[in-house]
């Protein structure tokens, strides 16, 4: 399912991250930037050891923000870690925090001048946010930016299964 606002699609698929042919996947990454399972874990064993070399060079990235690296034998060119908050009950500032990570990977790529961008559900695994929340934050993130800056044309969320791409596609049906 997709929507286009002002000039940029979003969309929503299921599938695996690692196959995305966008300019940048996003890894729902950790602090340390040390690799970890989930996507994490999938991004690096696809994309192989250039990645976390690139990574250890950054040394670490806080909650809420951005890196870049390349994106080793991945397809897509790039590799945007960000960091999601780690659900504590909601009181933890965990809803700006989610949202600025899908922000300043957005940011990232426009600076780098990127037009295609392929986010996971951040947070929404070991992290534990709940999907339903986690999913509106980071479309409304998405549409926002979108309504606000040109230069990105396609945002694709890349639900890894059935239930939580349901979700996603609830939430967005809501507002757009
Ligand atoms: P976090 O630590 O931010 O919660 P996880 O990697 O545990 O990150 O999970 C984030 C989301 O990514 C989950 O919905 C999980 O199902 C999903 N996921 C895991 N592997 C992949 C993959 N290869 N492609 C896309 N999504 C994936």
């Amino acid at each position: 399912m997709k929507s286009t606002f002002n000039q940029t699609i979003i969309e929503l698929v299921t599938g695996d991250i690692t196959e995305e042919e966008t300019d940048a996947i996003v890894n729902a990454a950790n602090s340390r930037l040390a690799g970890g399972a989930g996507v994490d874990g999938a991004i690096h064993r696809a994309g192989g050891p250039a990645i976390m070399k690139e990574c250890r060079q950054i040394g670490g990235c806080p909650t809420g923000e951005a890196v870049m690296t390349t994106g080793g034998n991945l397809k897509a060119r790039y590799v945007i870690h960000t960091v999601g908050p780690i659900y504590r009950g909601g009181t933890q500032n965990e809803a700006r925090l989610l949202s600025s990570a899908y922000q300043n990977s957005l940011k990232l790529a426009c600076r780098k001048g990127l037009q295609s961008i392929s986010f996971p559900a951040i947070s929404c695994g070991v992290y534990g946010y709940p999907i339903h929340e986690a999913a509106h934050l980071a479309l409304k993130t998405c549409i926002e930016f979108a309504r606000e800056n040109t230069g990105i044309q396609l945002i694709r969320h890349v639900l890894f299964d059935q239930r939580i791409y349901a979700v996603f596609a609830q939430e967005f049906k809501k507002i757009i």
